[in-house]
């Protein structure tokens, strides 16, 4: 049988023949204001889409289904670890928008203004991100996880003139106060902010600063005799710009549009999840990331379906936490993380008994590679193979999934481990360092040979930065910063950051790889690895590992996970030592951070960690790592 099915073969041929016909008709599927007069423009190293085309992309994710009579139907869903539900109709969710953007404009928001957003994945904050959209203004999201510092690099890149934020957040049942976080991070960065604007939710008194800061409820009275009316905007005028997950103190800033973004989140949201106005569809995510942007808000609301935002952690108040939300809002599509599929596991099937899961059709996961272990357990042991579990791939920078399954067109057989194949009208390949095509099956770095709508046309401010960070290595090139390959049926592995391989004799190996094999034992929760030099063997892998809640770490399970990752990988995957920890380094995103535990075992200084989930990690780490030094040392006569 062909692997990739006739379907999926034409879609993929219409658009390596015809790439801007493809991405044209892409386009015809949605509404514009004005139809463009070039489809692309290349203006290296950066590009335009639907050149002259007028759109605005919270006008088309929220009035035109209103205007089709869809108003009533379900729009958005908040729900919290605590609990609270709230519904919000598409009409609805338009009116509240409606009100919001002209409370922007009566604080004196215009067109490019820039506007951050440093709040919980709460109904407000999404309300504002429509409307600061549908006002053209620009919104700048930060997770409010980050602290002060990063909150500062943040505002201080964007410019932003208006910050809004709420007095707390909450997480595993704990308040998480923010509005003290603003005020450090505009005192700090010295910045020009002119208005806080705080949502009020718990009771205590929050600091407010007279003449700067403002009440929620005040904000919203500022509207009276604004005007609402969505502004056109020409295809490229920018519609939001988001920090990448990169740790350097400088954040990259991305920047996504009214016209291309919008054409290219629509068109995967149908081509690889397979969206429709009936759907249910939950992903996981926060705001505060891309995927919150893309798959909470703006694709699912352009589709018409309705969206569900949860605030909180999954696993609380119970492990049960995320079957309820998905049995009890009769959930059809799931989209969430490997990070978050390993916590699920962690707790076994049992909190889902009891749970009727049968409304869902797929779940996606995207974030880091989705183990084989992992996909294991969802698919199988949770889901019963029921339903398929599609790992896709993408980046802050691409705004959407460019490798997947395309289930939405015609699923095709999965292969756990890898993500899936470029999806039509993505063009990528694997190549050596001197950008010669690697053989099928040879690991290379993984780059786009070609701009598709929803790719960052710059860094905003910093367009010197996009071309010397991605453009530059090989030029002609977007080079993505990971490492994979490519199979014969044309199927994409990816192997970790490109910087993180790990070079074994003359072998390398990919830090997923080892992970993944750590992980097919059944004691082990998570597991991160890296390299450490080695005069023999170039490097060895120094693993950390954090055995599953019951599991007690001893001599024999150190044994065992030696002896699988043996089985697994072969032996040249030397494994120079193996520590036990509680937690491993992860970003706020759950990305797991593997410079770090670098940092840690070359006793250097581990750089900005201001993305980082538990600093814990990093000391345990370090504790692990000394105490296996000491006890080294003790064993030298
Ligand atoms: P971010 O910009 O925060 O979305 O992170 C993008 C990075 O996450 C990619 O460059 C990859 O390193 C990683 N990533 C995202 N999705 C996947 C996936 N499905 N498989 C492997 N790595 C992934």
């Amino acid at each position: 049988m062909e692997t990739i099915n006739a379907v999926v073969r034409r879609w993929q041929q219409d658009a390596a023949r015809d790439p801007e016909g493809f991405w044209e008709r892409a386009a015809e599927a949605l509404p514009w204001f004005r139809r463009w007069e070039r489809v692309f423009e290349s203006a290296p190293p950066s590009f335009r889409w639907y050149v002259g085309g007028q759109t605005n992309l919270s006008y088309n994710a929220l009035d035109r289904h209103v205007a089709r009579g869809w108003g009533g139907h379900a729009a958005l869903v908040t729900e919290s670890e605590w609990g609270e539900r709230r519904v919000f109709t598409y009409a609805q969710l338009l009116e509240a928008v409606k009100q919001a953007a002209a409370a922007l404009r009566g604080l004196g928001v215009r067109r490019g203004d820039r506007v951050a957003i440093y709040m919980p994945t709460c109904a407000e904050a999404i309300v504002l991100m429509l409307a600061v959209t549908r006002i053209g203004a620009i919104h700048l999201v930060v997770f409010a996880g980050f602290g002060s510092g990063a909150l500062a690099d943040r505002l201080g890149a964007a410019g932003a003139r208006v910050v809004f934020t709420a007095d707390v957040t909450y997480r595993k049942g704990r308040a998480v106060p923010l509005k003290p976080i603003v005020d450090a991070a505009i005192t700090e960065g010295r910045l020009p902010v002119e208005r806080v604007v705080v949502l009020r939710r718990g009771s205590d008194a929050v600091p407010m600063l007279a003449g700067r800061d403002l009440e929620w409820d005040e904000f919203l009275a500022g509207a009276a005799g604004q005007s609402s009316a969505h502004e056109v905007m020409e295809a490229n005028e920018p519609a939001y710009i988001l920090a990448t997950s990169g740790t350097t103190a400088k954040p990259k800033l991305a920047v996504h549009t009214h016209g291309g973004y919008q054409v290219g989140i629509y068109s995967a949201a149908r081509w690889c999840f397979g969206l429709r106005d009936t759907d249910i569809w939950w992903s996981t995510s926060d705001i505060g990331w891309v995927v919150g942007h893309s798959y909470i808000v703006y694709a699912p609301l352009l589709i018409g379906c309705t969206t569900i935002a949860y605030e909180g952690a999954l696993d609380h108040p119970t492990p049960a936490t995320f079957y309820r939300i998905v049995a009890e809002n009769h959930v059809t599509g799931v989209f969430t993380s490997p990070t978050a599929a390993r916590l699920l596991m962690r707790y076994g099937v049992e909190p889902a008994r009891g749970y009727a899961l049968d409304s869902l059709e797929r779940a996606f996961c995207a974030g880091e590679v989705l183990n084989p272990p992992a996909w294991q357990w969802l698919q199988k042991e949770l889901l019963g193979d029921r339903v398929p579990v599609i790992d896709h791939w993408w980046q802050t920078e691409t705004g959407g999934p460019v490798v997947g399954n395309p289930y939405g067109l015609a699923m095709l057989p999965i292969k756990p481990g890898s993500a899936g194949i470029p999806l039509p009208g993505f063009e990528l390949a694997v190549v050596r360092p001197d950008g010669t095509p690697c053989a099928p099956g040879e690991r290379g770095l993984v780059v786009l040979t070609r701009p598709f709508p929803s790719l960052t046309p710059t860094l905003w401010g910093d367009p010197e930065r996009y071309r010397r960070d991605y453009w530059e290595r090989l030029p002609g090139r977007y080079v993505t910063g990971d490492a994979g390959a490519v199979d014969e049926d044309g199927y994409v592995w990816f192997a970790g950051r490109a910087d993180e391989i790990i070079k074994i004799a003359d072998h390398r190996i990919g830090t997923v790889e080892v992970e993944s094999a750590f992980l097919a034992h059944p004691a082990v929760a998570e597991a991160a690895v890296t390299g450490r030099p080695d005069p023999l063997r170039g490097e060895v892998i120094s693993a950390f590992v954090v055995p599953k809640a019951g599991v007690t770490p001893s001599e024999s399970l150190r044994q065992e996970l030696l002896q699988t990752v043996r089985q697994e990988l072969g032996p040249v995957a030397v494994v120079g030592e193996l520590h036990f920890v509680n937690l491993v380094p992860k970003t706020r995103s759950g990305k797991i951070m593997r410079r770090v535990l670098k940092a840690v075992i070359l006793d250097r200084d581990p750089g900005d960690i201001s993305t980082i989930e538990d600093e814990g990690s990093v000391a345990e780490a370090r504790e692990a790592w000394h105490q296996m030094r000491a006890a080294l040392a003790g064993q030298q006569p």
